[in-house]
């Protein structure tokens, strides 16, 4: 499959350009080819955008709402009209199955209308004053914002980053994840065919570290976001605190999925199914801990073993259920944990090893996998899995499995199913999370705020939520 031809530079000032550090190579994870070379800058380049992005934001911050929203709505549009080619890049160089980028690529044209939307109803407040007085808040955009994004979804967590930081009136410098650099130059490509001002979103791929240091250190930039480890997270963070920037995190997860008595099975399974392979279990919001009522144990289990007879493996392009795992130490990671726990006395239902088709030698796959008999002695009841494994967990009472599934220092995303009214409010609200599913895995979409508490991270994207984290509030004390 050829690779579409993409820009391999730094996006700087609207200019294609060169980095000062050498090209690296991005592979194809379903095969190993090499898809292309891609420039590298560093501290300077990132300083240099950073520049741009100042000059830029004079201008992006006072134009009209409405203008911003037009330019906005126009890129959401070219996403659209792009998506097969934008969704061919993302497999080709993530994994993903094709079906699974082109929803990916879908949302982000959804997080760019949406944002547009919101550009133009970011209300402030009239409150109530003494005669004679008028007071009010404005939300004002806060200025240049750094951004770095992971390789789990390459467009989506560029998307409802950038599209929000730009309706408030702000300008971008933006990090993609190594991994997948050209689902970003492929929007930034189509930036610049929406008419997007120069300099306002900026794109540089380079060393990690070094980049992640001039955005977090660098006075003018006012608002760092990050979507990625909880380890990198902190020290983001630490840096950050150097210039109080304002920043907001969405780390790590460690999803409880829990399964009551009165659960409809049929539909539990099939959402457990179709959640836990998505991006193969490579989501922070992925349900990792399915914690089952002993009354229904057997009758959820089996269910689930009809139902994996159709997840299947496949190269990316191929449009399988699951493509392979990011990196081999990703595979390596899943290896470990499942050695544990079967050690451990767990059991391997389906799965638990490396596909045997030689189609798959090349790239880092793994089998979907079905563990029953997990218990707390085990790292994969504790550690973020990021792969495609069920561990299955038995629990007895609602007070039981409620504290089981808040004994995690993640606090992203829960799920549960029941159909019973009293337990879905008792347990909405003892879940120690930022977002709850009941009976359905649906919490991640342009409406809806996303985000986590504990090392989760703290700030929210998408929703009426999202916007707020790029402006600030001021207030206006007026005497007539
Ligand atoms: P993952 O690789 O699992 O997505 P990471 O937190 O390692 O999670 O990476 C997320 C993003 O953070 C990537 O773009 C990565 O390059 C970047 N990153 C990694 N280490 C640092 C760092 N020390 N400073 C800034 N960014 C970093």
């Amino acid at each position: 499959m050829t690779f579409p031809e993409v820009h391999n530079q730094l996006f700087i000032n609207g200019e294609w350009v060169d980095g000062s550090n050498e090209a690296v190579e991005v592979k194809n994870p379903s095969t190993g080819e090499v898809i292309g070379k891609i420039a590298q800058g560093g501290t300077k380049e990132t300083a240099e955008a950073i520049a741009y992005a100042a000059g830029a934001f004079t201008s992006w911050s006072t134009t009209d709402p409405k203008e911003r929203a037009s330019v906005l709505h126009r890129i959401g549009t070219l996403i659209e009209n792009n998506l097969d080619r934008l969704a061919l890049i993302m497999t080709l160089e993530q994994g993903k199955p094709l079906s699974q980028s082109k929803a990916e690529v879908q949302s982000s044209a959804d997080s760019f209308h949406w944002s547009a939307e919101e550009a133009r109803r970011l209300y402030g407040r009239v409150i109530p004053a003494p005669n004679g007085q008028h007071f009010m808040t404005v939300h004002q955009p806060i200025g240049v914002v750094g951004a770095i994004t992971p390789w789990n979804f390459p467009s989506n967590m560029i998307a409802r980053k950038i599209a929000p930081a730009l309706a408030a009136g702000c300008t971008v410098v933006l990090k993609p994840a190594s991994a997948t650099p050209y689902s970003a130059l492929a929007l930034a490509e189509l930036f610049e065919e929406a008419g997007l001002p120069k300099g306002a979103a900026n794109i540089i791929m380079g060393k990690s570290s070094d980049i992640g240091k001039e955005l977090t250190s660098n006075d003018t930039v006012k608002k760092i976001t990050f979507t990625g480890s909880t380890e990198v997270g902190q020290i983001l963070n630490e840096q950050a605190a150097s210039t109080l920037k304002k920043v907001s995190m969405e780390l790590g997860g460690h999803a409880p999925f829990i399964v009551f008595d009165d659960a409809d099975l049929d539909q539990a399974v099939s959402s457990l199914v179709r959640a836990k392979f998505r991006n193969n279990g490579q989501v922070c919001t992925c349900p990792n801990r399915i914690f089952v009522q002993k009354s229904v144990k057997q009758a959820f289990t089996e269910k689930l073993l009809v139902a994996m007879k159709d997840v299947k493996v496949g190269l990316g392009i191929e449009d399988e259920t699951v493509g392979p795992l990011i990196n081999e130490e990703a595979r390596e990671h899943i290896e470990d944990q499942i050695k544990d726990a079967t050690s451990k006395g767990a059991t391997v239902l389906v799965g638990g090893k490396r596909p045997e088709d030689t189609k798959f030698a090349n790239g880092p796959f793994y089998e979907p996998t079905v563990l029953d008999g997990v218990t707390s002695d085990m790292d994969i009841y504790y550690i973020e899995t990021f792969g495609p494994v069920i561990p299955l967990i038995e629990f007895d009472t609602d007070d039981e499995v409620a504290e089981a599934a808040n004994d995690t220092e993640f606090g992203l995303a829960s799920y549960f199913f029941s159909k019973n009214i009293a337990r879905i409010s008792r347990f909405s609200a003892a879940l120690e999370y930022g977002m709850v599913g009941v009976n359905s895995m649906a919490i991640s979409q342009a409406e809806t705020p996303f985000g986590g508490i504990k090392h989760s991270g703290f700030g929210r994207e998408n929703g009426e939520e999202g916007i707020r984290e790029y402006v600030y509030t001021k207030s206006v004390c007026m005497h007539d």
